[in-house]
């Protein structure tokens, strides 16, 4: 008889079933384990909490009488209802996503792990890469072309389609001058249903009850959470939205935080989506000449290049990741930011970006980077605390995906191991790649006085703190130098030390 295979919350989609290439058994029964002590953890966005579980309900009513679908406090107590509580039937399971649920399933007898499914590249293939190319230093650009030859990905032949690698320089536009929206079709956007009523009134009688606490504001619906949907989804984008993809990349529009992103990190994390399925889509779109080559480059660098890359430096770095503070930041997340009180933030950028993770629990990468971790990093707050608010408070955030991208990409804490250099940047940049600057009541302009931006006070500020390990940084080391020209760098340094951790 085939084993049962226990089915994680992020493992939903048809390719996790799939027998060959040492998947699950053919027809194997199936388990799926809602364990409540997931949400009791932590204070999660309310939409996040409801997108998981929907989407678990729903694959439990697709898979119908081949599931069964255990409510329970624990994973352990789940297990033992199921008739998996210790020795007997064998189990499968797929390589879990985290460490901890590894632990888990390691830790127990008579569970078999699988390989990871939901993405390109097996973790042997990378260990192998890493240690031809450079074990400690490893860069994504490498890794990314390394991908793009091993999997066939947009070449001809040898070479890289259009004969280019990277397109970037033409990905890194300004929005538009005068709009408000970017001129694209909306994004896909899902209809609930009563799966999605059920969830909310359990998430209402929990939170009545003081069982769990959430942060954000849930409804509508805005992700996919059943493979149809994330599919329709995909469809769309790849259809009416790639085009524009490129060019607006890294540019934010205050009334416009979807611009012409995916919004497919949520179908994707959940396993609703392979990787594979949404790069070959985008480059059959350039191939029939349905979309331009810096779209389709840049979205395939998204998917096969960081995605890919982070999921396999989450587990080449190790469990001390986790824990690294290279500028020995320790200072807490003042409440305002924990609390996500965008009304209680004066400075337009921070606040328009900081409502959009209240309402929506998801921004694009840019107010990731630039707005929200550049805040963390210019305050000195400590990267764990920074870590484990993005993966509560983002509807895409899973540990895997949050340890390189925060602890590493935003925070620098790893000293450099996955960036070249710290981003962060004064308000002209902000001000360059948005709108949001011309109605705030500071001035990116300013580093003194009533009028300083909290960005480009911040980043003198971190940079005189820091002075010392920057310099030896040669991508740092002009901009360090900038701190001999400033004449007000002492009123500059009481006045950011005045405001303290209140909302800029
Ligand atoms: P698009 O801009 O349309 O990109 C397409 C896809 O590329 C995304 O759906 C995603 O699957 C993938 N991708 C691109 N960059 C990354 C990356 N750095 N890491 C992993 N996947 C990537 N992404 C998450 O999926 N979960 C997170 O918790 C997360 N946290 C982040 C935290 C910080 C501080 C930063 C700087 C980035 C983070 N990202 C995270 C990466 C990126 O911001 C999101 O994947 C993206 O904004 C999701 O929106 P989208 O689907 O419209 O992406």
């Amino acid at each position: 008889a085939p084993r049962t295979h226990w089915l994680f919350g992020d493992q939903l989609g048809p390719h996790f079933l799939d027998p060959r290439h040492g998947g699950p058994d053919a027809h194997a029964p199936l388990l799926m384990i809602e364990a409540r002590s997931v949400l009791r953890r932590r204070r999660f966005h309310r939409a996040k909490a409801h997108l998981v579980l929907s989407a678990m309900r729903h694959r439990a009513a697709e898979l119908g009488d081949r599931v069964h679908y255990v409510r329970a406090r624990t994973y352990a107590e789940g297990l033992a209802e199921a008739g998996f509580g210790g020795g007997g039937d064998r189990l499968t399971v797929c390589h879990p996503t985290s460490r901890a649920a590894l632990d888990l399933v390691t830790a127990r007898d008579g569970i078999d792990v699988l390989p990871a499914r939901g993405f390109l590249l097996a973790q042997e293939e990378f260990g192998a890469w890493a240690k031809e190319h450079g074990g400690d230093r490893l860069r994504m650009e490498g890794f990314y072309r390394w991908m793009r030859r091993e999997h066939e990905l947009l070449m001809d032949g040898d070479e890289p389609a259009g004969g280019t690698w990277n397109l970037d320089h033409d990905n890194r536009e300004p929005p538009p001058k005068g709009v408000k929206t970017l001129d694209v079709p909306a994004p896909y956007r899902p209809h609930e249903d009563e799966i999605d009523d059920e969830v909310r009134r359990d998430l209402d009688r929990w939170e009545r009850d003081g069982e769990v606490t959430f942060v954000g504001r849930d409804g509508p619906r805005r992700f996919p959470v059943t493979r149809r949907e994330a599919l329709a989804a995909l469809k769309r984008f790849i259809a009416q939205r790639l085009g524009d993809f490129g060019r607006y990349e890294d540019a934010m529009l205050a009334a416009d935080p979807v611009m012409s992103h995916s919004l497919l990190s949520v179908p994707l994390n959940l396993g609703l989506l392979d990787p594979a399925e949404c790069v070959e889509r985008a480059e059959q779109a350039w191939r029939a000449g349905e979309a331009p080559l810096n779209s389709v480059e840049g979205f395939v660098r998204q998917i096969a290049g960081w995605r890919e890359y982070v999921w396999q430096l989450y587990w080449h770095f190790g469990e001390e990741y986790r824990g690294r503070n290279a500028l020995r930041h320790r200072a807490p997340l003042p409440d305002w930011f924990l609390d996500l009180d965008a009304d209680a933030v004066t400075a337009n950028c921070l606040s328009t970006v900081l409502a959009q993770v209240r309402d929506t629990g998801w921004t694009h990468h840019i107010p990731r980077l630039m707005v929200l971790g550049s805040r963390a990093l210019q305050d000195g707050w400590d990267p764990a605390a920074v870590t484990d608010w993005f993966h509560r408070c983002f509807v895409d955030g899973y540990d895997w995906v949050m340890l390189p991208n925060v602890v590493g990409m935003s925070q620098y804490a790893d000293g450099g191991r996955m960036t070249t250099k710290p981003y962060t940047s004064g308000g002209a940049y902000i001000n360059r790649m948005s709108d949001l600057c011309g109605p705030c009541a500071y001035r990116p302009t300013d580093r003194t006085g009533e009028h300083a931006c909290p960005y480009t006070a911040g980043y003198w500020a971190f940079l005189h703190r820091h002075r010392e390990s920057l310099t030896a940084n040669h991508r740092m080391a002009r901009a360090v130098k900038g701190l001999d020209r400033l004449k007000d760098l002492d009123g500059l340094l009481e006045e950011v030390a005045e405001r303290g951790d209140r909302a800029p």
